[in-house]
């Protein structure tokens, strides 16, 4: 009996003797001079190839296989037998192989051995089917999946929150316009356009966060999160910044901001302790081939305690430091990444969660503490990539939440609704966001945050 395994099983010691049907995309092809071939075969499964190896005898030897390159794709049947090669449990003796595809050596892109990441940006329809994005794809994949196995361990619920907003909660700057309104000839009123006779009455844009719609679940159902695409128009060209990206944002009823630093440090143990259980072979390349450090990074980090620090501790910091900082650190300033980095960089060594920033520089929303003057945020910061979770304990009350309205030039009454869940039955709740794919460049050491998503979207790149 013929059994259909991934090329990760067949890899295993455990299943010499079966006789299996593999599927998956040829990577080499090398001819021995006693007259067979040995084909390096990957089907995504894993990280590594199965070498299969395919006698002359087989009859479309000499018409096909002895023509095989790599991307053509393959069904190989055969047995699997132990391999006396090192490095591999196991290979596989062709029965039969079909050829579905060929693939011209003249023009098959990925014919080279190794390529750029940049010039492989220009081939995001090809780019998985190298070792590097497939290995990127299995590790965010794992990600995705300890993501929800935590929040569902801890009692949350998956709730989704929309992707078409009203509400603008950073800042109506960065965020892309949802319409359909004929854009060579718009309704106006006066001289503005008017977006009342818009698709949906008002004006809308793509969400920049699903914190408010996740704040409504919490202060309702007590303990939810939301995970979907978000996006921000800053036209920032840098190596942390997309313009569409995955957020993960739990939010907790009757929890304050102590609470919210404990879950976010659990929450990354425990997505780091995953990968490299479940992607010991992908992290391996990682740390071999793009950063000798990743290993023992997410090792150490996974028996540490974070850091904590406040806002007004890490400015003193900066302050006794010999660091030549580009921009000056004066109280009240938002922190750069050379501020970031050189606290987890060089400073402690280690992730350190930031907390307590001044009013002025954060969101409406988040709670104001005694002291007047700063409110109860928090960041996770990391070592090379900077923040990877920005969160707070939001405003309860509904007095001083109108004020910061004010103070920000925001109408209360456009909030009305957010304001309601301070009106009837208000509760201490706090809650953040985690980037997905900072995490996943921070796991991995990938330097450009757009090799860690399948089809990157920034300012003038939308084309696959
Ligand atoms: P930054 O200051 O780095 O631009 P932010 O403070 O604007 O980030 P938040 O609004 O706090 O970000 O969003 C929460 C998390 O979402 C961040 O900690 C980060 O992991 C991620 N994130 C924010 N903006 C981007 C972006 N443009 N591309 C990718 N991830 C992002
Ligand atoms: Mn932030």
């Amino acid at each position: 009996m013929l059994e259909e395994l991934s090329v990760a099983e067949a890899r295993h010691a455990e299943n010499v003797g079966r006789e299996v049907v593999l599927q998956g995309w040829v990577r080499t092809r090398r001819d021995s001079k006693a007259g067979f071939s040995f084909l390096e075969l990957n089907d995504g499964s894993s990280f590594g190839n199965i070498q299969v190896v395919a006698d002359g005898k087989l009859e479309n030897y000499e018409s096909q296989i002895k023509h095989l390159s790599a991307g053509c794709s393959v069904t190989v049947a055969g047995l699997l037998k132990q391999s006396p090669g090192k490095g591999q449990a196991t290979e596989l003796h062709a029965s039969r192989v079909t050829v579905h595809g060929t693939a011209d050596v003249e023009t098959y892109p990925l014919q080279k051995k190794r390529h750029s990441f940049e010039f492989l940006r220009t081939l995001a329809h090809l780019r998985p089917r190298t070792n590097t994005f497939g290995a990127v794809a299995r590790v965010r994949n794992c990600v995705c999946n300890s993501i929800h196995q935590f929040f569902q361990e801890e009692g949350f619920l998956y709730i989704h929150t929309p992707v078409i907003t009203a509400s603008d909660c950073e800042g109506a700057g960065q965020m892309f316009r949802v319409t359909t309104l004929d854009l060579a000839n718009p309704p106006k009123r006066g001289p503005q356009v008017d977006f009342a006779r818009d698709f949906f009455d008002r004006p809308t844009f793509l969400t920049v966060s699903g914190q408010l719609e996740a704040e409504i679940f919490a202060c309702s159902l007590g303990k939810a999160y939301t995970f979907g695409p978000t996006f921000r128009a800053e036209n920032s060209n840098t190596a942390r910044h997309l313009a569409e990206f995955w957020m993960v944002e739990p939010e907790m009823a009757f929890c304050d901001l102590d609470g919210d630093m404990d879950l976010a440090e659990r929450f990354l143990k425990r997505i780091f302790r995953d990968v490299l259980e479940k992607c010991p072979e992908d992290m391996q390349f990682f740390n071999q081939r793009i950063d000798k450090t990743v290993i023992e990074t997410l090792r150490r980090i996974i028996d540490s305690r974070f850091v904590r620090l406040s806002y007004t501790e890490a400015v003193e910091i900066f302050r006794a430091s010999d660091e030549k900082f580009e921009f000056p650190v004066d109280w009240g300033a938002d922190l750069q990444a050379e501020h970031e980095r050189y606290l987890t960089e060089r400073h402690f060594k280690c992730p350190v969660i930031l907390f307590d920033y001044p009013r002025a520089i954060k969101p409406f929303y988040m709670y104001v503490n005694d002291d007047g003057r700063t409110v109860r945020a928090m960041d996770v910061l990391v070592p090379k990539v900077g923040e990877i979770i920005g969160g707070s304990q939001r405003e309860d009350r509904l007095d001083v939440l109108r004020e910061r309205m004010l103070e920000q030039d925001l109408d209360p009454d456009d909030y009305w609704w957010y304001l309601d869940l301070r009106r009837y039955g208000t509760v201490p709740h706090s809650g953040f966001g985690l980037g997905l794919e900072r995490t996943v460049q921070f796991i991995t050491g990938m330097a450009n945050i757009r090799d860690v998503i399948p089809f990157p979207r920034t300012p003038g790149n939308a084309e696959f």
